[in-house]
């Protein structure tokens, strides 16, 4: 019999397919608990007797990453781990320190198929989608190696979240649950690249997370030049989906803009920009772009000046500070490792 992934199980499905085995229903809330406290295997679950344990390890299985790597930051403690998940896949995610709290970034895909001219992840091409476990697995199992509490998760790390839309929304179910780790859905936030039909799916669930657009440039020639989805979907149709996404949920998206050198940094584009910003009620998030190797794209010298014009012009704007720069584990610079 092939097993099955118990950790992509929600409760209420735990207690289903309890019952069905002709066990009590509450036992599916003490499995829940030791699979969201990461235990590796079901002889650890010591409340729930050995027959039970024996019975669950012929018919499920509890996926467990190893650390292939983990880097730590010294400039800001920010910790960079490479993952070797059970099939020899390797993916990364990296843990933060902030004041208000620790973040967890996470991959959702091993690769990515997006392509975007200034990201690392692309680099390798798209191999699978992680299962629901699997990103959990990356706040569960950081936690636990660094002794931190996570209290923010960002789904900026390899892979487009909205490619792998139903682990995705699983993965948030589980990180959520209150019997769980219990992460606010305030805190939270998915990252894309724009996808409009997955961004009018993601509304209909009216989840309270931050949903931000990787937008990069203001008009559809420069970021034809930048992201190939753009080709599929052009800017307009992605602002669209996203104005429908704030007012079916209420909550501002925050629209990521790496700035580069000569490429989307010029006067006219952040005046571009501030108008959508300001049509959309979006928060503008600046990323420095980070050199990625094989790339002639490079950090734009006008930051300053593209900050003042947004602000100018009325545009709520941020600049996203830079983590673990010495353990390259700053944005777009994860990138599929060969697994050792
Ligand atoms: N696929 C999703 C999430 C992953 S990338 C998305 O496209 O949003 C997370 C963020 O980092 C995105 O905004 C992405 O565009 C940005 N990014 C990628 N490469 C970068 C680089 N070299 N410098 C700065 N930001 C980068």
């Amino acid at each position: 019999m092939n097993r099955s992934d118990i950790k992509s199980m929600l409760p209420d499905e735990l207690e289903a397919a309890l019952v069905e085995m002709g066990e009590p229903r509450f036992r599916a809330g003490q499995i829940f608990t030791w699979l969201m406290r990461g235990v590796t295997d079901f002889s650890s679950m010591t409340n729930i007797g050995k027959s039970l344990q024996k019975k669950l390890d012929e018919r499920y299985y509890i996926t467990s990453p190893e650390i292939l790597r983990k880097q730590v930051s010294e400039e800001d403690g920010t910790i960079k781990y490479l993952w070797k998940l059970m099939d020899g896949s390797a993916v990364e995610s990296v843990l933060m320190h902030y004041k208000h709290g620790s973040t967890v970034c996470v991959s959702s895909q091993v690769g990515c198929r997006m392509g975007c001219a200034f990201c690392a992840s692309a680099q390798g091409g798209w191999v699978r989608n992680l299962s629901s476990s699997e990103i959990l697995d990356q706040v569960l199992f950081t936690e636990k190696d660094s002794g931190t509490r996570v209290s923010n998760i960002v789904m900026m790390g390899i892979g487009e979240p909205l490619d792998n839309f139903d682990n995705v929304i699983r993965f948030i179910e589980l990180v959520t649950h209150p019997d769980g780790i219990n992460i606010g859905m305030r805190h939270i936030s998915l990252s894309t690249c724009g996808l409009p039909e997955k961004i009018d799916k993601l509304g209909d669930y009216n989840l309270q997370l931050t949903l931000s657009l990787s937008l990069h440039a203001p008009d559809d020639e420069t970021r034809l030049g930048l992201m190939p989805v753009n080709r599929r979907y052009p800017t307009q149709e992605v602002l669209d989906a996203c104005t429908r996404y704030y007012e079916k949920t209420g909550r501002r998206i925050s629209i990521e803009y790496a700035l580069i050198d000569g490429v989307n940094d010029s006067n006219e584009q952040a005046e571009m920009l501030a108008r959508i910003a300001l049509s959309l009620c979006a928060h503008i998030n600046l990323i420095p772009l980070n050199n990625v190797d094989g790339s002639p794209l490079r950090p734009s010298r006008r930051l300053k000046q593209f900050v003042s014009l947004l602000k100018e012009k009325g545009a709520n704007v941020t600049v996203r500070r830079r983590l673990g720069g010495d353990i390259e584990a700053a944005c777009g610079q994860l990138r599929k490792k060969a697994s050792g």
